[in-house]
């Protein structure tokens, strides 16, 4: 009988699959490998908890630079991508997921990515659309927080991109994000999101500001997760038993959940994200809670596990889009 060794298996297989599939295989078509975001279908991938159907979308991604991860150095962060089989010349890729709630009568958006502020993006009206939804179909946004990767599709053209629905964000962010001596103390990689956070509440009128935990729909609620910005905060999605916790930007892919003191460098409190960080992961391993997370690869969906006292990511099952 032949031994059936990883290295036998892996002579099998074509170089590009065995190196991850991260560099295109010589001969693939340039317009596949170059192909912008527009051009591609975006991926969807759902879940139910039950009534609820909850959809993954992406607005897209971008690889943030090695040197972007206070608490490590940049070697130690790309050490860490290589034991991952992730680590790319450009750094750390994260993804902009958002996720559409959907109860059959309500459709509540979670996000808006940065709509093109930032790397690959803009692609989120493309993922709406193969639902066959329109934006002044959204009954609801809520938003995680204020930086620019997470509202950016709230504004298109200087316009409100979402006519009829209902804005939801933390008032610590909003008085935040929204105070001119903060703005003007803050560094150049921060004034986009000042200045988008300007926009937002001055084309959304119907901007809820949020104090503190509150359930605003049946079965939806929001969760305190402080720290990564002042009004950091997740979203509860529960009903019959089981439940989902849109938890934003609490992890970054690589870096965690194995450790709490790895920041990212748009983290202005990195004490208090730290805080929050030790007091989240090992009760989401404890619960074995079902976890969505910003920038976790696509569609973002897994668990904090404890294994052997490391804490990793374990990804979820979920569903491609029916
Ligand atoms: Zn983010």
């Amino acid at each position: 009988m032949a031994q059936f060794s990883r290295r036998a298996f892996a002579a099998g297989l074509p170089l590009a699959v065995v190196g991850g599939g991260l560099v295109p295989p010589a001969g693939l078509a340039p317009g596949l490998a170059a192909a912008p975001p527009a051009a591609r279908v975006p991926p969807l991938a759902q879940i139910r908890i039950g009534r609820f159907t909850v959809t993954a979308l992406t607005d897209g991604y971008a690889d943030m630079p090695y040197t972007f991860f206070p608490g490590r150095s940049a070697a130690e962060v790309e050490h860490a991508a290589a034991a991952q089989f992730v680590a790319r010349p450009s750094g750390v890729r994260f993804v902009f997921n958002q996720y559409l709630v959907e109860d059959g009568e309500h459709k509540i958006l979670i996000d808006a990515g940065p709509a093109g502020s930032i790397g690959q993006t803009g692609a989120l009206p493309q993922a709406l659309a193969a639902l066959g939804l329109r934006n002044d179909q959204i009954d609801a946004v809520i938003v995680t927080h204020m930086h620019q990767d997470h509202m950016g599709g709230l504004v298109a053209g200087g316009q409100n991109n979402f006519p009829r629905a209902e804005l939801y964000i933390d008032r610590r962010d909003v008085t935040h994000w929204t105070d001119p001596a903060r703005r003007s103390g803050a560094p150049d990689y921060l004034q986009t999101s000042f200045r988008m956070a300007a926009d937002v509440v001055r084309l959304y009128p119907r901007l809820q500001a949020i104090d503190g935990p509150r359930e605003i729909a049946r079965g939806i609620s929001i969760v305190d997760l402080t720290g990564h910005t002042p009004g950091h905060i997740g979203v509860r999605i529960e009903d019959a038993g089981r439940s989902l916790i849109m938890v934003s930007d609490m992890l970054f892919p690589v870096v965690h959940p194995a450790a709490t003191d790895v920041n990212f460098l748009f983290e202005q409190d990195r004490a208090a994200a730290q805080a929050m960080r030790d007091r989240f992961f090992p009760v989401a391993a404890a619960e074995g809670a079902l976890i969505a997370a910003t920038h976790m690869p696509f569609p973002g969906l897994g668990r904090v596990v404890s294994d052997r006292g490391r804490m990793r990511w374990q990804v979820a099952d979920w569903a491609l889009q029916a």
